[in-house]
């Protein structure tokens, strides 16, 4: 048979296939497609429909997590609201969370690179740490406690597929459903298809959504990093540096992850340093002045870094020993002491919102609907609202009788995220352009304002409000 007529053949017998047909169609298997699909079987009203979760990766390492959790901690971090937890906690996943994983923070301590303003929060868990596995992998195993729990002879109706990619989506012209098309050759209708598959989301680019936004010509370079000795008080570290921001975060015992958002060429430079180097200028990123980081960002430039770890430690023996022991614990984060191997990385960093997040039997929750910068660790905790806003309409919608495809069901959807996220995203977004501006006047204002509100608790408390989403 030649290879022309054997390809014909094939392709006429894909189109003969009659595709599966189900209620809800999640592409995506990340954070939020596996808090969407445990919490629409977790609720009481929308547990029957039909769903089917379709991933591209392999999701071996959030299946076996739980059962044999690796050593070494995962260098995708989040901060975790309370709002968000509370949610995890409601749809029954939080149980499954190995909690000797996660840490939850006391405290907020954000200064300023070109000044020794600061400003510090205090408030029993701020927010938790938690790698992103350990999330999927206890929404994975929620989801197969639920399955457990299913009555005898009745089935489950949620399928997961990973390793399985979306290739291409159609219309079925007989009744405008949307036919999904993956990667194993299968082809899936559905009553209403959900993109919770990230920033380049092919269900947002099928379904026409306009997403704008802009590049921060940022990469966030992630890092997983021993400490000195165990902080007493578990408490995130933020410095605004012009290039951008690094944060600390605390993870148990003396592990902590960075985040450390600067330039591309430097971002590539620093995920590419010996680790002894990577080290040392994360230590002086905290302490040391701009001119100091200027002067080792060119070394870096023109790979003169020879020397440079017994220059950064002399700098910063000299800059620190006017501080007591109580003042050096008090104003700066635990030293580092080591990066774990292979845990850095970089991503870059994005603006982007979605002028809708819903059309005809189409709905966009988490980063396919918008991505914002790291700064406030917002991103994933505005994705799980989204989800929690979309199980409520399709629980009204089901419960007036409604077809849950229909814009009259999905519209309450976005309403209520729209204005909320568009928010959040703006603050972020001004916070970035706020800090990146080095004219002396501007300097001098922000660092004003950062140690006024400093002073002022009812502001503060206000604040930490709104941080947590408390
Ligand atoms: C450096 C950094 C630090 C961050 N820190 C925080 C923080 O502290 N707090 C916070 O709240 N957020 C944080 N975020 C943001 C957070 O990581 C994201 O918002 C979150 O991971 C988005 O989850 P999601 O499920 O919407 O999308 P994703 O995690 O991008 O998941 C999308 C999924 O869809 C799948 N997919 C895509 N296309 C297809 C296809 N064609 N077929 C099948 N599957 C497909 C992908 O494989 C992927 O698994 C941070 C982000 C960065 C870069």
């Amino acid at each position: 048979m030649s290879m022309i007529f054997r390809r014909a053949l094939a392709s006429v017998s894909t189109k003969s296939v009659e595709p599966k047909v189900v209620d809800v169609l999640i592409v995506g298997g990340g954070p939020a497609g596996l808090t969407l699909s445990a919490a629409l079987k977790n609720s009481r009203i929308t547990r029957d429909l039909n769903i089917q979760l379709v991933e591209g990766f392999k999701l071996d390492g959030v299946k076996s997590f739980y059962e044999e959790t690796p050593e070494l901690l995962t260098n995708r971090v989040s901060s975790l609201t309370p709002q968000s937890v509370e949610f995890l906690q409601r749809i029954g996943a939080w149980k499954f969370i190995r909690q000797e994983r996660v840490q939850p923070y006391d405290g907020m301590v954000v200064t300023e690179g070109l000044s020794d303003a600061r400003l510090s929060f205090d408030h029993p868990e701020i927010a938790t740490m938690c790698e992103n596995v350990n999330l999927q992998s206890s929404l994975y195993q929620r989801i197969k406690e639920l399955e457990s729990q299913t009555a005898e002879g009745e089935a489950f109706g949620l399928d997961i597929k990973d390793d399985t990619k979306v290739t291409s989506i159609t219309k079925d012209e007989s009744n405008d459903w949307p036919i999904v098309h993956l990667s194993n050759g299968e082809s899936i209708k559905t009553r209403l298809l959900v993109g919770a598959d990230g920033f380049n989301s092919p269900v947002r680019k099928f379904s026409g959504i306009e997403s704008r936004g802009w590049f921060y010509n940022r990469f966030g370079t992630v890092a997983t990093v021993k400490l000195e000795y165990a902080p007493f008080v578990s408490c995130a570290w933020q410095r605004f540096l012009p290039t951008g921001p690094i944060a600390l975060l605390p993870m148990p015992d003396d592990n902590a992850t960075m985040v450390w958002s600067t330039t591309p060429e430097l971002s590539e430079l620093l995920t590419k340093v010996e680790p002894e180097l990577f080290v040392s200028l994360a230590n002086a990123a905290f302490l040391l002045n701009n001119v100091d980081m200027e002067y080792y960002y060119q070394c870096l430039r023109k790979d003169e870094t020879e020397g440079l770890v017994d220059d950064i430690q002399w700098r910063i023996d000299h800059m620190t020993q006017k501080f007591t022991e109580e003042e050096l614990d008090e104003k700066f984060p635990v030293k580092i002491i080591s990066v774990q191997d292979k845990s850095r990385a970089r991503f870059p960093l994005r603006l982007s919102h979605a002028d809708t997040y819903v059309a005809d039997r189409i709905a966009l929750v988490g980063d396919a609907a918008h991505t914002t910068h790291p700064l406030a660790g917002q991103g994933l905790n505005m994705g799980q609202g989204d989800v929690q806003a979309l199980v409520n309409a399709l629980e009204q919608g089901i419960t007036r009788g409604l077809d849950i495809g229909n814009l009259l069901v999905l519209e309450p959807f976005w309403a209520d995220r729209y204005p909320e996220n568009n928010l959040l995203l703006g603050v972020v977004d001004k916070l970035h352009k706020l800090y990146a501006c080095t004219s002396e006047p501007i300097v001098a204002l922000r660092s004003f304002g950062l140690n006024a509100v400093n002073q002022l608790t009812l502001l503060k408390d206000f604040m930490i409000g709104h941080v947590s989403g408390k």
